[in-house]
């Protein structure tokens, strides 16, 4: 969409001929399908296929002095060589190189291909496992500036709910763990999404898992995962839980 843009931009400020070489075009929000019909037919051109090589070798006069690019129009199923002024390249846009690291340090999740993972992509798609920290713009996923916009404008009224509240409420129902039961494998950790676990050594140097408590949603998930029964939840130990089952089992 930003080739679009910029081919629009070029046309209207300079009066040039415009080229643009695509392998597939996807116009993908309200109203862009029409913004391409309408370059189409305001004489953008639009070559899909892919190009194979710049080069300033020209083969007849007109290509003289300029760039020709090299490519094949698939639709047409032929070559082509079109003699230009300037070359565009419009990449791709990627995750900054050290999102790993950033996203260890706030305690965020980054999906396989770099971006930061929002909480909920529908029901809190700026919020973080992490309260407080919240993800917008192109840290998340590519995006126009609309949509960018909108996202920043989500994550500040966010974010001032909180602040303008003066306090936060932490959830009572936390993970704790009974230290004579931890082995410190560490596998309740692996299963945390929300990074609020961390294996410490005691003080006889052995292993032993720590809860933030300030980071504990009170998922569950770690005491699914202990192998030893030594994480539970507050106020749903295996005890409780059983209690309640048998007391509903009675009651029917
Ligand atoms: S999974 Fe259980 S035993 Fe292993 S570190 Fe966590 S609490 Fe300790
Ligand atoms: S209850 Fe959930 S959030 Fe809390 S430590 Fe366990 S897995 Fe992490």
């Amino acid at each position: 969409m930003y080739a679009l843009k910029d081919a629009y931009l070029i046309r209207e400020k300079t009066c040039a001929r415009v080229y643009e070489m695509y392998i597939d075009m996807r116009c993908f929000g309200e109203g862009y399908e029409e913004f391409y019909k309408r370059l189409s037919e305001e004489g953008i051109h639009f070559i899909r296929g892919k190009v194979a090589r710049i080069t300033d070798q020209a083969l007849s006069e007109e290509e003289k002095g300029k760039l020709v690019v090299i490519c094949e129009d698939t639709l047409l199923g032929n070559m082509l060589r079109v003699p230009v002024d300037m070359v565009i390249l419009c990449i791709a846009i990627e995750p900054r190189s050290n999102a790993e690291q950033v996203a260890r340090l706030f305690n965020i999740s980054h999906r396989p291909d770099g971006f930061f993972q929002e909480r909920h992509l529908k029901l809190d798609p700026v919020a973080t496992p992490t309260g407080g920290v919240f993800v917008v713009g192109c840290c998340e996923g590519p995006k126009d500036i609309t949509d960018t916009v909108a996202q920043a404008l989500a994550g500040a009224a966010e974010a001032l709910s909180l602040i303008s509240k003066g306090r936060v409420t932490l959830e009572a129902a936390i993970a704790t763990v009974n230290t004579a039961l931890c082995l410190g494998c560490g596998r309740c950790k692996e299963v945390c999404e929300f990074h609020a676990l961390e294996i410490v050594e005691d003080e006889t140097r052995m292993p032993l898992c720590q809860v933030n408590e300030v980071l504990c949603q009170g998922c569950g998930t770690c005491a699914v995962a202990c192998p030893t029964g030594a994480m539970s939840i507050r106020h749903f130990t295996e005890g409780q839980i059983l209690s309640m089952v048998n007391a509903l089992v009675e009651h029917r």
